[in-house]
């Protein structure tokens, strides 16, 4: 039997100092991420003018449709992840993610309203094989307790703000030079690209034995008279149609809903558990729920990039000669390249010092940063001009403090929850951290749909009526995250 546990690290081709694979797999996840958000850059501003322009609540359809898309997409990723460790594999998991990603990025291409709701679907269930696994696949190239392996992360990080940067200048050009879905176009070959990098990986033998199906009879065995292999794409395939209806049914909100029902399950679940253990595993257990929390409300405030603030960017905020608004979208990687490698190497001088925060201190800063960012961004009408555009600086020092802020709890976070987490639910509790993502979008959802601006089909909007409804929004968004930081930072003495 194939065991992707067992690392042979050491007997693996090296490449400066990191197994060899390492490379592969960051240029095969910086071209997907180039998809993931070169698509993502383009995708509130294509709703609102395009496919609801025609609507009163343009925006209010908008922000469901991306809410929806946002926690689905995140959320299939727990289902990819148990079906890649129980069944395919992490290498069939990643090329099967990969195909259907890039297919719907094709499918936005075509200029349908159905082909849209397709391809979002198609890019929801892509995302699941595609994402947990290249994640994991990073972890099983280092034996455990391999020094090398948080770097291998930091490096990894590196790839998808790389993909993260580029794209949203890319396409962002191509759909305001050409149209669209030529931007959408690039997304899907950004994709391909991606793929031929782990294809060529795996050709080149740099991956050892890892990444293969746990075990080749259960990949093999047949369900149905069809072996599981076949099977799990046909049902992957089959679910497409599912999602895209659910996400058409704006009106309905029906992801909403489900999401609420999850939200339920997962804490009545997590009560049950904590029942059962003794006081230390449960006081853990607690701990890694919390921070779970945490960065939940963190996702729901930096994940608003993609929506509301890319609308304030387009309607409120002077860019010409600067940057279109879907090009905004490449500040928070931008910043995220340039800030990584020094505020890592910040925790290792504070370490060596004995002076390195907690990590409840690091989230409570992290919140904090995050209600600042919204505070400036709150301030910029003080700046407006006559027209009501605010200067282009204020976008530029929000993103760079919000980035600051992410690299204070989103790389600190994974490790964490698998050190505090019992060992039989740590899988578990890796899908529960993938769900903090999925549930921050309800939240973007909820917060995008409150600064919805009604529109009058055929009319342009006047920036002078929007300012107000945006620099009040941030500003209570502010106070929420400054009040959620200050809370945390408050309780961090207790929570040890
Ligand atoms: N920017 C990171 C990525 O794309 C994390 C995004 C998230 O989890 N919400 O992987």
């Amino acid at each position: 039997m194939l065991d992707k546990g067992v690392s042979t690290a050491t007997e693996d081709p090296q490449m400066f100092g990191h197994p060899k694979g390492l490379f592969y797999l960051f240029f095969a996840e910086l071209w997907e991420r180039f998809s993931f958000y070169g698509m993502r850059a383009l995708l509130t501003l294509y709703m609102v003018n395009e496919i609801f322009k025609a609507i009163a609540e343009r925006d209010a359809a908008t922000a469901v449709v991306y809410a929806s898309y946002g926690s689905l997409v995140y959320a299939s990723t727990v289902i990819g992840g148990q079906i890649s460790d129980k069944i395919l594999g992490m290498r069939s998991s990643i090329f099967l993610g990969g195909i259907l990603m890039a297919i719907g990025h094709f499918v936005l291409a075509i200029e349908n309203d159905i082909a849209f709701f397709l391809a979002l679907a198609l890019i929801v269930v892509g995302n699941g094989f595609f994402k947990p696994n290249i994640s994991t696949f990073v972890g099983a190239l280092y034996k455990d307790g391999d020094v090398r392996k948080d770097s291998g992360f930091t490096i990894f990080y590196m790839g998808i703000n790389i993909g993260g940067f580029v794209a949203p200048l890319l396409c962002g050009w191509l759909a305001a030079e050409y149209g669209w879905h030529y931007g959408f176009g690039l997304a899907g070959i950004g994709m391909m690209a991606g793929l031929i990098f782990f294809w060529s990986g795996i050709k080149k033998n740099v991956f050892g034995d890892k990444g293969m199906p746990p075990s080749q009879e259960v990949y093999e065995k047949k369900v149905a008279g069809i072996p599981q292999k076949t099977l799990i794409p046909i049902i992957a395939v089959l679910f497409v149609p599912v999602i895209a209806y659910l996400l058409s049914s704006w009106q309905a909100n029906y992801v909403s809903g489900i999401f609420k029902f999850i939200g339920f399950a997962v804490l009545a679940y997590l009560g049950y558990i904590m029942y059962s253990l003794d006081t230390v595993a449960r006081k853990k257990l607690f701990m890694a729920v919390l921070i779970t929390f945490f960065m939940t409300l963190f996702w729901g405030f930096h994940e608003l990039s993609g929506s509301v603030i890319t609308l304030f960017a387009s309607r409120n905020v002077a860019l010409e000669g600067i940057m279109s608004a879907s090009q905004t979208n490449a500040l928070n990687s931008m910043f995220i390249i340039i800030l990584a490698i020094p505020i890592s190497l910040l925790w290792g001088y504070l370490s060596k010092n004995k002076l390195n925060p907690r990590t409840p201190y690091k989230f409570g800063l992290g919140l904090l940063l995050a209600g600042a960012s919204f505070y400036i961004l709150s301030i910029s009408g003080l700046s407006a001009n006559e027209n009501g555009m605010v200067p282009f600086y204020y976008l530029f020092a929000m993103y760079f403090i919000i980035s600051v802020g992410e690299l204070f709890m989103s790389p600190v976070g994974l490790s964490k929850i698998t050190d505090l987490s019992p060992k039989n639910i740590v899988a578990f509790m890796m899908g529960v951290w993938f769900l903090s993502s999925a549930f921050a979008f309800q939240i973007v959802g909820f917060i995008s749909e409150e600064l919805a601006i009604e529109n009058v089909p055929g009319q342009v909007i006047n920036p002078l009526d929007t300012l107000s409804v945006y620099t009040d929004g941030f500003h209570l968004i502010a106070l929420y995250a400054l009040g959620a930081g200050a809370v945390v930072l408050l309780f961090s003495p207790l929570m040890k």
